[in-house]
């Protein structure tokens, strides 16, 4: 079990955030907020899929307007994103935002922060102190090399906990995203040695699903891995909910989250020369016929007789492929052989047997 870093606990409506509870997943929609059907059905899809928390763009009135109408409909807290406007802040927090991001790129006078600070400790809000490298570098005239960009992004992070800290404000989440792993996982790292307030993690403008699933792992991974994280996005170009698949794959990977009671899991070979069937296509209708079966067993689907018995003897049950025939074993024992036309069929009653 990883140990987490110790961090004081916020409350973001029913959800709490911070090393005493587990990591939570939060998306973010992507359709407008004005559109408030669609809103809910995408929220409601990400709610399945296994996000906790689900966070809605609200660049103008109408925006917060719809907020209001669609808090009162779901079942997960929602989370405001402020860029640029003090009054949509305020809005969103008294529209029922269990919280408001706000980017200290953006929102950098004084008075405002304390105005949305007084409006948040008046409903309970909590606020996540969101720095973006992005925004860091927008304010500067000139470019600034990316090796100063962490120390740059670190200090104004500092500068605003400092104002909320002033006011007595602590329900705070903090994070800092950049579109680079080795940034990100630096820059996070120096936040948890600086503060004790919980960080959500995330890589920004990480790309396509294709493209962002392997840098978003590693350093949402990594950081994990060191205890450091207690919400993670996983940001892609695409469906919500592809960013929660893959933040849950992340937080298994770790033994983060364990996959329900219920979840049968399936291994499949690499396949190799020595594979006489087409595996993936086998394993697609496998996969498929899963569903099923709710049951928490370990399938194997194996590529050959040679080594496919023996890398799969802990399977509680086993297909291991031959040409035009398969054979079936459970927990290392052949107990079927099986023609290729009946083998999903078999499969199906066998498992129903367990
Ligand atoms: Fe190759 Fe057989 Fe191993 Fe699959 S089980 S990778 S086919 S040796």
């Amino acid at each position: 079990m990883l140990k987490r870093r110790k961090t004081r606990t916020v409350k973001v409506g029913s959800v709490k955030i911070g090393s005493a509870a587990p990591v939570v997943i939060q998306s973010m929609t992507k359709v407008p907020t004005t559109d408030i059907s669609r809103c809910l059905r995408q929220i409601n899809q990400l709610i399945k899929a296994g996000c906790r928390l689900v966070r809605l763009a609200v660049p103008r009135k109408a925006d917060t307007d719809a907020l209001a109408k669609i808090v009162r409909k779901v079942t997960v807290p929602l989370i405001a994103d402020i860029h640029f406007s003090p009054e949509r802040a305020i809005e969103a927090i008294e529209a029922g935002a269990a919280k408001i991001r706000l980017n200290p790129g953006n929102i950098k006078k004084q008075a405002d922060i304390l105005r949305i600070i007084d409006a948040a400790k008046m409903h309970k809000t909590a606020i996540r102190i969101g720095v973006n490298e992005a925004s860091i570098r927008d304010l500067k005239k000139t470019p600034v090399p990316p090796n100063k960009r962490i120390a740059l992004m670190l200090n104004e992070m500092f500068k605003y906990v400092r104002i909320f800290e002033g006011r007595s404000f602590t329900r705070l989440v903090l994070s800092a995203k950049t579109s680079d792993t080795f940034r990100t996982i630096e820059i996070n790292r120096r936040i948890a040695d600086t503060f004790d307030y919980p960080i959500h993690l995330g890589l920004t403008h990480a790309g396509l699903p294709e493209d962002a699933e392997i840098p978003s792992a590693v350093a949402i991974g990594t950081l994990l891995a060191e205890g450091i994280g207690d919400t993670i996005r996983v940001s892609v170009a695409g469906n919500p909910v592809i960013e929660t698949q893959i933040a849950k794959r992340i937080l298994r990977s770790l033994g983060l989250e364990e996959p329900p009671a219920s979840e049968p899991e399936l291994v499949v070979c690499p396949t190799c020369a020595r594979a006489e069937v087409d595996i993936v296509k086998l394993a697609r209708k496998v996969a498929k016929a899963l569903p099923k079966i709710e049951k928490p067993l370990r399938i194997a689907v194996m590529g050959c007789i040679v080594n496919g018995p023996g890398e799969a003897a802990d399977a509680d049950l086993a297909l291991c492929a031959a040409k035009n025939k398969a054979f079936i074993y459970r927990k290392g024992r052949r107990i079927a052989t099986v023609p290729e036309r009946k083998i999903i069929t078999e499969l199906l009653k066998q498992l129903a047997n367990l």
